[in-house]
């Protein structure tokens, strides 16, 4: 057992899970996760958002982080809340970061199921490629020039988890104001950003893992007898459409449009608000 608790099999405790949000999905979004995966995990789940809200830290106490970062969908606004959860995460004793969206179920089974075939001692980089190739930008170097860089990263709205080795390595890039200036370096979005320090900077490499999914894939693809073992899930909108996982019930799609009530009375049927026999 290292360090951090880094050997064998993890536990809960030893999971920093971060959840990027805004204002304007503290109502809706934030609501329907905390009803749901993170009333089973409230201990290591840290929500990073932009806004004082009092009915969000009565709900969460200081596990509710206002940062300092824009209310906007700009790459600098991401890249700060980015930066807020690595720093919140390297500050803490917990040997693997988890990052979600908002729009994210995780399921903390699945997800410990997956971590305990790796180590936090090794250096791990774990989630849903976003592109099936790696992409390519340009790096601006200290003289003003450029430098064509490719690399793969895992996209955000996957989630994807990190080992505390992999992190601490990551520091000198990512820690602090550091995020930013990287960032800025590739002008590219946060989960970019983090898939080049990997690759780039310290030489660690994307473990593609299909338990990880976005709303950028066909959710209604995934075999109903699956769903309870994958790591995430998400709901949105693709190609024009509402983007859901398929699952027959408990809930209706009018009364669950996400779906992650059902899924969430299917992984723990005990739930007081899932014994509603007149939808079984
Ligand atoms: N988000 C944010 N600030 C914004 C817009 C979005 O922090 O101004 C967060 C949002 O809460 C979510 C993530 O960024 O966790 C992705 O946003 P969204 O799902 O709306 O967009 P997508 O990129 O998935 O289409
Ligand atoms: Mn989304």
């Amino acid at each position: 057992q290292g360090e951090y608790g880094t050997g064998g099999s993890p536990k809960l405790e030893d999971i920093f899970i971060a959840v990027k949000t805004t204002r304007r999905f503290h109502r809706n979004r934030m609501e329907l996760l905390l009803d749901t995966w993170i009333s089973r995990a409230s201990e290591q789940t840290y929500v990073f958002t932009d806004e004082e809200d009092e009915a969000l830290k009565r709900r969460m106490g200081d596990h509710v982080v206002f940062t300092n970062c824009s209310a906007e969908h700009s790459h600098l606004a991401l890249s700060c809340k980015m930066a807020a959860e690595f720093d919140a995460f390297l500050a803490s004793s917990q040997s693997w970061f988890c990052h979600l969206d908002d729009d994210n179920y995780l399921n903390t089974q699945a997800l410990l199921k997956l971590l305990s075939t790796y180590s936090a001692t090794w250096d791990v980089y774990l989630g849903k490629p976003s592109l099936n190739r790696p992409i390519h930008a340009s790096e601006t170097l200290p003289n003003n020039k450029t430098k064509s860089v490719r690399f793969w990263f895992a996209t955000g709205g996957a989630g994807f988890c990190i080992s505390r080795k992999l992190a601490s390595k990551m520091v000198p890039w990512a820690s602090g104001r550091n995020f930013l200036s990287t960032s800025e370096l590739i002008r590219l979005p946060d989960d970019c950003t983090m898939g080049y320090i990997i690759e780039c900077k310290v030489g660690g490499q994307l473990l593609s893992n299909s338990l990880f999914h976005s709303h950028l894939e066909n959710l209604q693809l995934i075999p109903s007898t699956q769903l309870t073992q994958q790591v995430t899930l998400s709901y949105g909108v693709f190609e024009n459409k509402l983007n859901v996982i398929e699952l027959s019930g408990p809930f209706s799609p009018q009364e669950d449009p996400s779906r992650f009530r059902s899924l969430h009375c299917h992984l723990y049927p005990d739930t007081s608000w899932c014994l509603q026999p007149l939808h079984w």
